[in-house]
């Protein structure tokens, strides 16, 4: 709320597990939220908490489709664009609707941008680095991906996106930041979300066998949701020149392997470990370089990969993931 001016928010995709937390972390600050959301993947119950607050509204739609007027702010400050499923398994499950949600649903959220002169924040991926060849990846490396196998729908329509998204910025259309965020975890993700971190957890507290794809020797950085949270308030928020793609993830690297035996030590679990295929395309190693994330928005994660999980553990063992607001569920983790 600066200059004494209540902003308008709209959060697309603000029912995904990021995204609630981004509506969260925008209220905290005083700004009025407008949530669009087509629950694909994103649940009411993440937002369930919000539901009396008069500053947040809800409007079920697919950002595919031209967006409804009705519900809209008169007049929005920001738009950040999280609307895409972003597990392997629920993007891979519809391809074409993932590449136009990136595609289609990016153009339709920069026009409106461009109808209110709102800044847009693109939340783009580390995917659109692929394979990368080069190691930590750097904003400047242009990345190693197959624009032909399963994972393309999202990676490809991330980089369109980015394209597009820059293309917006270069005709003077609206002014736009683009984040590229790396493997992210923290309460609310689904527990079907397929991923290492939420299968690892919800395996290892049922007792069932931990899958690992391949020997568990790929790497990944994996940084905690409320620090990413605050890395994309801050880039939405910076007002230097035009800073180019950011990217955001914890520089911290470790292998699937050291994860597993990660979660199996903090949650006292006895499950044995299985291995599995690891799927097509799989990236072999995965860490940031945040340099220009910390020069620019003086931003680095704060939270240590053993309260991340913990915090995690506990929101997965208070229930089935979903009812539980994530504040009390850490609080009571620590
Ligand atoms: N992975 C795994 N077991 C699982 C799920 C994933 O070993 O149950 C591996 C996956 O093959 C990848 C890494 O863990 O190498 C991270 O996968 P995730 O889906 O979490 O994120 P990605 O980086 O692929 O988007």
């Amino acid at each position: 709320m600066k200059n004494g001016k209540v902003k308008h928010v709209l959060v697309a995709g603000g029912a995904g597990f990021l995204g609630s937390h981004l509506c969260d972390a925008l209220l905290a600050e005083g700004m009025h939220v407008v949530c669009v959301d087509n629950l694909c993947t994103g649940r009411r119950s993440s937002l369930r908490h919000l539901e009396r607050d008069a500053r947040f509204s809800f409007i079920e739609a697919d950002v595919i489709d031209a967006l409804p007027g009705r519900g809209l702010p008169r007049h929005i400050d920001m738009i950040f664009n999280l609307a895409c499923a972003a597990s392997p398994v629920h993007y891979q499950a519809d391809p074409e609707h993932t590449m136009l949600t990136n595609v289609m649903g990016t153009c339709n959220l920069l026009r409106l941008a461009e109808a209110h002169g709102a800044r847009f924040l693109l939340s783009s991926t580390s995917e659109i680095y692929g394979d990368p060849e080069i190691h930590p990846q750097t904003e400047s490396y242009w990345g190693n991906v197959n624009s032909t196998g399963p994972r393309a729908c999202y990676d490809e329509g991330k980089r369109a996106a980015e394209a597009l998204t820059f293309d917006f910025q270069r005709g003077g259309r609206a002014e736009v930041r683009v984040a590229r965020i790396f493997n992210t975890y923290g309460p609310r993700m689904r527990a079907d979300d397929g991923r290492v971190v939420s299968n690892a957890i919800t395996q290892a507290l049922d007792g069932s066998d931990i899958t690992i794809y391949g020997d568990g020797s790929q790497t990944r950085s994996f940084c905690y949701a409320d620090d990413l949270v605050d890395g994309l308030m801050r880039l939405m928020a910076y007002d230097g020149a035009q800073p180019g793609a950011v990217n955001l993830g914890n520089p911290i690297e470790l292998t699937v392997f050291d994860l597993v035996e990660r979660v199996l030590a903090l949650t006292g679990s006895r499950s044995a470990i299985v291995h599995q295929a690891l799927p097509v395309d799989d990236p072999r190693r995965r860490r940031p370089d945040i340099s220009r994330a910390e020069a620019l928005l003086g931003w680095s994660p704060r939270t240590s990969l053993a309260t991340g999980l913990k915090a995690t553990i506990a929101w997965f063992s208070a229930s089935d993931g979903a009812e539980l607001n994530p504040t009390t569920v850490a609080a009571a983790a620590d």
